[in-house]
């Protein structure tokens, strides 16, 4: 996997700019020793704090000196520039001093920001935290997709939930994968897909400076609906072709599933009209169904078998020298 880290920080520039450099009024400490600037903001902050929560901070051997003393320094600490939002930024710092922060339900923006920026400078306990959010919301076990109550984020109207899908492709959650992307199958039309937006105004994603999912992701998944579609009959819907071999009225219940299959194509809810051993039969093929369409649910996207998902994890980069 690509490191995941910054390509570089560079010395602020303090020359040029259309606006003056101001500094965070929540995230300023008089005896920090490090100046971090992201836009025009500039942030003093403790390097020591940085490095406990943030690979990326902690291996960071060589700050930028400045080539004479005056042009980069700040209140006598060295400056680094962020090729990032201040917003970002803010938000990263402000779980960085502040971890409780973390434990309770993040908005929709929060999430996606911490997954972000938890992934760029490998700040575990945001991302990891954000990605366990992600991965209760979106569960590989099809047990725990049925209970899923989508409450482990806040979301509001404005939220657009395929923001999501560029930003765990980006940081490497595969296991979120096939049940996010069912989420848009099975939740969201046809036309939204083809935007990318689950907004009613699909106007508005156009508008917005959101990442959305790219032409290929929303096709992909475009597809994946039709073949979805196409298969619920060898999985969920088993049972409309098969009877019970007890079967106490066999015309009836033929009947009866031919009514039902002609006029619906919707998951089994124990209405139709079926004998007592047809309607047992019906849920045994229904949950088996369910069961196997699961296992096989990662192939509609294209993705790799369950079994060879793996997510990113910051552990594992923590041998990775960055460049200053
Ligand atoms: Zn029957």
């Amino acid at each position: 996997m690509d490191s995941p880290a910054p390509r570089a920080f560079k010395r602020a520039r303090t020359e040029d700019g259309d606006a003056p450099i101001v500094r965070s009024d929540k995230i300023w400490y008089d005896d920090g020793n490090l100046v971090i600037q992201a836009e025009r903001t500039q942030f003093r902050v403790h390097r020591g704090i940085l490095s406990k929560q943030s690979v990326f901070f902690r291996d960071m051997k060589d700050l930028p000196q400045p080539s004479n003393a005056a042009e980069a320094l700040v209140d006598g600490c060295p400056v680094i520039e962020l090729q990032d939002e201040a917003e970002d930024v803010w938000y990263m710092l402000h779980c960085i001093y502040d971890t409780a922060l973390l434990t309770r339900p993040p908005s929709f923006p929060e999430l996606l920001t911490s997954l972000r920026m938890g992934h760029k400078y490998l700040v575990a306990v945001m991302f990891d935290s954000a990605a366990d959010r992600l991965r209760a919301e979106f569960p590989s076990a099809i047990e725990r997709y049925s209970e899923v109550e989508f409450s482990r984020f806040t979301t509001s109207a404005d939220n657009n939930h395929f923001e999501l899908l560029p930003v765990v492709k980006a940081v490497g959650l595969e296991t979120v994968m096939p049940a996010l992307y069912f989420f848009y199958v099975n939740f969201r039309s046809a036309p939204q897909i083809a935007a990318g937006c689950d907004i009613v105004d699909v106007d508005v994603c156009s508008r917005s400076s959101a990442v959305l999912p790219s032409a290929e992701d929303r096709l992909m998944l475009l597809v994946a609906f039709n073949k979805i579609l196409r298969s619920q009959d060898e999985y969920s819907l088993r049972w409309i072709w098969k009877g019970s071999d007890s079967c106490s009225r066999p015309t009836m219940c033929d009947k009866a599933r031919t009514e039902y299959r002609e006029a619906r194509f919707s998951v089994f809810d124990g209405t139709v009209d079926l004998c007592k051993w047809c309607t047992i039969t019906a849920k045994q093929l229904h949950e088996e169904g369910r069961d196997m369409f699961w296992k096989v649910l990662s192939s509609f996207f294209g993705l790799k078998p369950w079994e060879e998902l793996r997510d990113f994890q910051i552990e594992w980069c923590e041998a990775i020298v960055l460049i200053a």
